[in-house]
């Protein structure tokens, strides 16, 4: 059938979680990007003019079931919303951009100072981490109680599949691919692990605080150990990861979360946890495979959230610097009470 509310040409817009603009002259009805592959062949096919999102694919489908009226009124809603979201995403890039620019010139500037100092650290490489110092706080029996019911939960839905190879997974393909190239970088380049795993303990796991009491497990982390280990019971895998729950975690972190980093060895964190590398680390990656690259890494702690370093406001402050090298960190020089640094 036709849909009653036709596409209109507005100009092309992208919105966060849909496909990039492209070079087109038709738009999807719901988010307004240009149509391509999908949408297009839909559209010659007397179909929906309706983009491969399935967000889109979902709103278009509603009409099905309102009528003409009510649906016109909620997809005009629906629009609103991307568009507010699109504003929002604009507004955080243009702020992330701005601070990365700032954050950079100051960092020349203390690079240039410390040189002063050591001339070794004229070669340093730059990498802003957050520090957002939480208090510890024992960890309640509510938590342990919701931790254990998401292990059991994910170790059911892991004995559903018949191996980690099975289709039940393939959403997981990609952060599987995601951790053999990291394996493989890090085999050919243990220095680089040594530093990165440096430099995420000094950050004290800024991006650890989203892992709550699920810790990023899922089932494929479980059943890839079932697959290793046959006869494992539920009972003992539980109990892996429950004997590892500190007695006080770090407050609005995750569960395993502690001052001196994760309880959870690297083979038993989940697969998003050994992947996940934040954006500057991945820059560090990048920067450390160039052939005239330096062996010295510097920590610029800035006092922000890893996940809300982009929100409105004044640009974090510096908090500390910190060498890293040969997989060691050094605090380099620290802020004083008059906001200066030494
Ligand atoms: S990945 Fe980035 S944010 Fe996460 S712990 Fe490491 S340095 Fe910190
Ligand atoms: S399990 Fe460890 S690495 Fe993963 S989120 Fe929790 S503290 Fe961070
Ligand atoms: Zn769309």
């Amino acid at each position: 059938m036709r849909f009653a509310v036709d596409f209109v040409l507005p100009g092309p817009m992208s919105v966060p979680g849909h496909r990039p603009p492209a070079a087109s002259d038709a738009f999807c009805l719901v988010c307004q990007c240009p149509l391509n592959g999908v949408g297009r062949r839909a559209l010659r096919t007397g179909g929906p003019a309706v983009c491969a999102s399935r967000e889109c694919q979902w709103v278009a489908a509603q009409q099905l079931r309102m009528g003409e009226l009510r649906f016109s009124a909620f997809i005009s809603q629906h629009r609103a919303m991307l568009a507010g979201r699109k504003a929002d995403a604009a507004r955080r890039e243009a702020r992330r951009r701005a601070e990365t620019r700032f954050a950079a010139r100051q960092n020349r500037r203390f690079i240039a100072a410390l040189a002063h100092r050591d001339p070794a650290l004229r070669d340093a490489l730059a990498v802003n981490l957050p520090d957002d110092p939480r208090p510890l706080r024992p960890v309640a029996p509510e938590r342990i109680a919701r931790y254990r019911r998401h292990l059991l939960d994910q170790i059911a839905i892991a004995r559903q599949a018949a191996s980690a190879e099975d289709s039940d997974f393939i959403g997981d393909r990609g952060i599987i691919q995601r951790q053999s190239e990291l394996d493989a970088l890090f085999a050919s380049r243990p220095d680089l692990k040594a530093d990165s795993d440096a430099l995420c303990m000094t950050c004290r796991g800024g991006c650890c605080t989203t892992g709550g009491e699920h810790a990023h497990l899922s089932a494929l982390s479980f059943r890839l150990q079932l697959d290793a280990e046959p006869d494992l019971s539920d009972e003992i895998l539980c109990e892996r990861y429950l004997s590892r729950v500190p007695a006080e975690a770090l407050e609005g972190s995750c569960i395993n979360q502690t001052r001196q980093g994760c309880t959870l060895p690297r083979e038993l964190r989940s697969l998003t946890c050994n992947a996940y590398y934040c954006d500057e680390l991945k820059r560090f990656h990048v920067a450390r495979a160039e052939p005239a690259a330096g062996a010295t890494a510097l920590a610029v702690l800035r006092r922000h959230d890893h996940w809300h370093r982009n929100d409105a406001g004044p640009f974090s402050r510096v908090t500390a610097i910190v060498r890293v090298e040969g997989g060691v960190a050094t605090a380099c020089a620290r802020r004083r009470r008059d906001g200066t640094t030494r």
